[in-house]
Order: structure tokens, then sequence, then C-alpha cells
């Protein structure tokens, strides 16, 4: 990566960083979720409206519940043309950009918007202890004394709602209500937010879950619930990877767990894990296996065969539980 100085920006310098250019490319994190796309797609029509070009691009199929939303079908993965600022939102850490990381890296003007808090790798960082990155979008667009219509309004909620739980997580606060109440009053369309986010599930999710939950193991006098999908388990009902996303919280949200865990095979004895506590620092844990996350909501990468990769996961959350 070239040596450049960083900055920390506030919201209203991003925002004259953003309207100085004519062309943006906005970058949304691998395997995107829905404060990437919501706040990438939310910028974009932010930005047109100033008569700023923009563009969205992700290292990343988008899946089936973000196709729902028209503006998200237009995120391209191959960038060719030429742009005067790279933007990675949501995003905090490089590597989360995948096969754009090189590019990114490579380019002198870049901008992060982020409130996950890693390391520091744009030219401009304002990075913000937010609920959702949307949050800083919502700013950008306030800053820019902006109206905002109801689609964009609608992707601004999406990362919002999707980013605290449907305002459960405890990284709700008074401004996330704040901005709901905002949206709203724009033209968001929360109830098709909710809709596809919190209630959609197709026949094969169903079958999934129901055999996933079947073999959920406990441990540390049931203070510790881990459930597993492998690879044959996804190819054999045709699903993907995107569709597990929410099964840990079935394993955190038995009374007696302490520590929920889920992990998935990604790519042959590649596991995703996803850990949730409850007063328990599930980062601590996952920092071991090198990755990183919240407190109470973290992951990693770890290879191996299913059972060693279970006994290695176990193993360690029981030196502190
Ligand atoms: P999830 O379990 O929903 O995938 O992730 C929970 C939290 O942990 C998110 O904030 C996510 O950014 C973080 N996280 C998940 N996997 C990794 C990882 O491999 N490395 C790091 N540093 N953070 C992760
Ligand atoms: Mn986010």
């Amino acid at each position: 990566m070239k040596s450049i100085k960083k900055k920390t920006v506030t919201v209203s310098e991003a925002a004259q960083i953003l309207t100085s250019c004519k062309r943006v490319a906005l970058f949304a994190h691998k395997n995107p979720d829905g404060d990437t796309v919501g706040a990438c797609v939310g910028l974009k029509l932010i930005l047109q409206k100033i008569g700023v070009f923009a563009e969205i691009f992700c290292d990343s199929e988008i899946n089936g519940k973000l196709l729902r939303f028209e503006e998200a079908r237009a995120i391209k993965n191959k960038i060719d043309d030429k742009y005067d600022l790279m933007v990675a939102v949501d995003c905090g850490d490089l590597f989360r950009l995948g096969n754009f990381s090189g590019c990114y890296s490579d380019f002198d003007e870049t901008l992060t918007l982020d409130h996950h808090g890693g390391e520091y790798f744009s030219k401009y960082n304002c990075v913000k202890n937010y609920a959702s990155t949307c949050q800083i979008v919502f700013e950008v667009a306030d800053a820019l004394r902006l109206q905002i219509d109801e689609v964009s309004a609608t992707y601004l909620y999406m990362g919002l709602c999707t980013d605290t739980g449907n305002f459960a997580h405890n990284n709700t606060d008074y401004d996330s209500f704040s901005m709901a109440a905002q949206l709203f009053k724009y033209g968001a369309d929360i109830q098709k937010v909710y809709q596809v986010f919190f209630r959609d599930v197709t026949f094969a999710e169903i079958k999934l879950t129901a055999r996933v939950l079947s073999r959920v193991r406990s441990y540390y006098d049931n203070q510790m619930y881990l459930l597993y999908v492998t690879k044959s388990d996804l190819d054999e009902l045709g699903l993907d990877q995107s569709v597990t996303s929410g099964l840990v919280r079935y394993a955190i949200d038995i009374d007696t767990a302490k520590v929920g865990v889920c992990i998935v095979e990604y790519l042959p004895n590649t596991f995703k894990v996803s850990m949730r506590g409850k007063d328990f620092s599930v980062r601590n844990v996952c920092n071991e296996f090198g990755g990183g996350g919240h407190v109470l909501a973290a992951g990693c990468l770890i290879n191996g065969f299913l059972e060693d990769v279970i006994e290695k996961i176990v193993r360690a959350v029981g030196y502190s539980i």
C-alpha cells in the first residue's frame, strides 16, 4: 500500500470532499449486508441530486433479499472507468473490499465512511461510533442541506433497521429512533424493509434451519450452544451462505446461554465463525483466531476439519467462561 498521510475527517468535511468530485466510485464490502448497500445506494442517489456521478461496486454477488430493492441491482463487480474519488462504505478493513482492495489502495484519493473503527486505510477517514453507516450518509445529506426523497429514505432505513436488528440490539440509541422518525416522514418504506429482512424466508431456508437446530450442541453446563452448517447442507438445499447470517441468534437466544456460536463452511474446510455473547466478550475469543468485531457480536475464519474447528472454539471459550 502507498504511504499516504491519513486524516480523520468530520461528516461535513466528508460532504465537502464528495461534492468537490465529478465521478465517485463507492465500494460495498464483501458479503454485503443491508447497511453497506443501503449506505451506498443512499449516497449514490444523494450525490446524483447535486450533479456528482456515482457508481457502486462490490466483489460479491448481491443476495436475493437485497435484489428485492431495484437500485441494488445496478451494483457492479468490475471497474473500468476513471474516478476522482474512491469511497469504502461500511468497511473497517481493507481486505473486506475483496478483489477491489488492490485498486483501492493504489488510488490517491480515498475516503472511508464507517462505524466499525478498524485500522485507517484511506486518505480521509470519517469513522463514527454510530449504530449504522447509513447514519453518516444521513448526516452528509443534512450537511449538504438536501431533502431526502422516499427512495433514498428507504435505503437509509434499510441500513439503520438491519444493523440495529430492527431497533433491538444494544447499539440502538436515541439517534437511531430520531433518524427513523425522520426517514418515516420522508416516506421510507418501513414495511417492506421489515418484511424482506426480518420475516421472509424460503422453504429451503426453513429446511436448513430445522436441520441445523436438530443437532445443536451444548457445553459448559448449558452456558454455550453451538450450531454448524456444512457446505453439503447448503449444496443439498441449493442455498448460499448468505442465508445463514441469522442462525446464530437461535444459539444465543436459549435462556441459559452466555455464548452462542454458529459456524458455516464457506469453502471446503474453511469455516466462518459467528459468535454472540451475553455478559461475555466474544470479541476476545475471536481475536485469538485473528478475527474481531464487537464485544457481544464478533466473528473469525478458521480452517480445518469440522470437528477440529469445533474443538478449537469450545476450548477457547472454555478459558474464559
Ligand atoms: P457476524 O457474526 O454477523 O458475521 O459478525 C459480527 C460482527 O463481527 C460484525 O461486526 C463483523 O464486522 C465482525 N466480524 C465478523 N467476522 C469477522 C472477521 O473475520 N474479522 C473481523 N475483524 N471481524 C469480523
Ligand atoms: Mn454496518
